[in-house]
């Protein structure tokens, strides 16, 4: 079985990318610059704001986090983002998700400009991706494509499974697997046999939110399997994937943690570089 290594790949990929701005800088004498709102003092929220700031720094972007207290108005915070949208030297905005109640986060996506939205949430951004244009991905699932592509770069044929439907995770992974000529199924809570779905599949990515759902007899000899899933449970954080069990029998499989995790936040170095790329045409 093989053990996709997320730390490495990622380590990898912010190489590549530390390259490309060293690039960029000489060829246009400024670099890519993310600019991260956080908002309230949520302790997850505030240890992925400051990996994905260290990370930033690591690859030479120009980085900035602009925090707010809980009770923040939502004006505020929109306001804020039509500044940034206008200012030059910031590539890409993200607001850290989840947010206070009182602030729709559905407003906060669609004030970001789609060019400079690096989580690739705003609708427009939404709606490229399954037309097949050129978009801004959402980070995590881009990480779980860039890593099935590591294990097997010609996916044509293939048959894949996508366990969860949310607009995070499982309906843009399905995109991009569709992109690589993969014969994709999307299934959820209402799935009706969901052992019998992933019995089929070549690739099964698992974006669910269920402790060990998918277990060793789910899955085929020759699969590769993607686990999206961050589970604390008594024994530690645990993926959606019996790790244990389908290790034993998959072909490839990734770990939790130091799977698609550490991807995500490379991938938002990536997305950042991106939209500066495009800025500049
Ligand atoms: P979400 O928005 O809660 O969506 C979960 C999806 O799973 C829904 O589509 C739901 O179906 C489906 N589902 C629930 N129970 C199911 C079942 N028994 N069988 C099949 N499908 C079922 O979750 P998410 O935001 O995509 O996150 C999923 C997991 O990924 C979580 O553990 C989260 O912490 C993790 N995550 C990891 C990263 C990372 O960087 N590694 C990033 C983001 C999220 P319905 O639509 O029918 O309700």
């Amino acid at each position: 079985m093989i053990l996709i290594d997320g730390k490495k790949a990622a380590a990898e990929l912010r190489e590549e990318l530390r390259h490309e701005v060293t690039g960029l800088k000489a060829k246009y004498n400024k670099v890519p610059g993310l600019t991260v709102i956080l908002i309230g003092d949520l302790t997850p929220s505030q240890i992925y704001v400051r990996n994905k700031e260290k990370s930033a720094n690591e690859v030479g972007l120009k980085s900035e986090v602009i925090k707010y207290p809980d009770s923040v108005e939502e004006k505020t915070v929109l306001e804020k983002i039509k500044e940034l949208n206008k200012d030059e030297t910031v590539s890409g905005i993200l607001v850290q998700l989840p947010l206070p109640k009182h602030i729709d986060k559905q407003k906060v996506i669609e004030t970001i400009l789609p060019s400079k939205d690096v989580d690739g949430f705003h609708p427009m951004n939404v709606g490229n991706l399954s037309s097949g244009y050129e978009s801004s991905v959402p980070c995590t699932p881009l990480g779980c494509y860039l890593l099935i592509k590591k294990v097997e770069p010609n996916l044509n044929g293939k048959k894949a499974v996508i366990v969860g439907r949310s607009n995070l995770n499982g309906k843009p992974m399905t995109q991009l697997l569709l992109k690589e000529n993969c014969t994709v199924t999307i299934t959820h809570s209402k799935t009706k046999d969901l052992k019998a779905e992933c019995l089929e599949a070549d690739i099964i990515v698992a974006a669910v939110g269920i402790p060990e759902l998918v277990k060793g007899d789910w899955v085929k000899r020759d699969t590769i399997v993607i686990d999206v899933g961050i589970n604390k449970t008594d024994k530690g954080i645990v993926g959606d994937v019996d790790f244990d069990e389908v290790s034993k029998n998959a072909k490839a499989l990734t770990p939790v943690p130091g799977g698609v995790g550490p991807m995500t936040i490379a991938c938002l170095l990536k997305n950042t570089i991106e939209c500066f790329k495009r800025s500049q045409i």
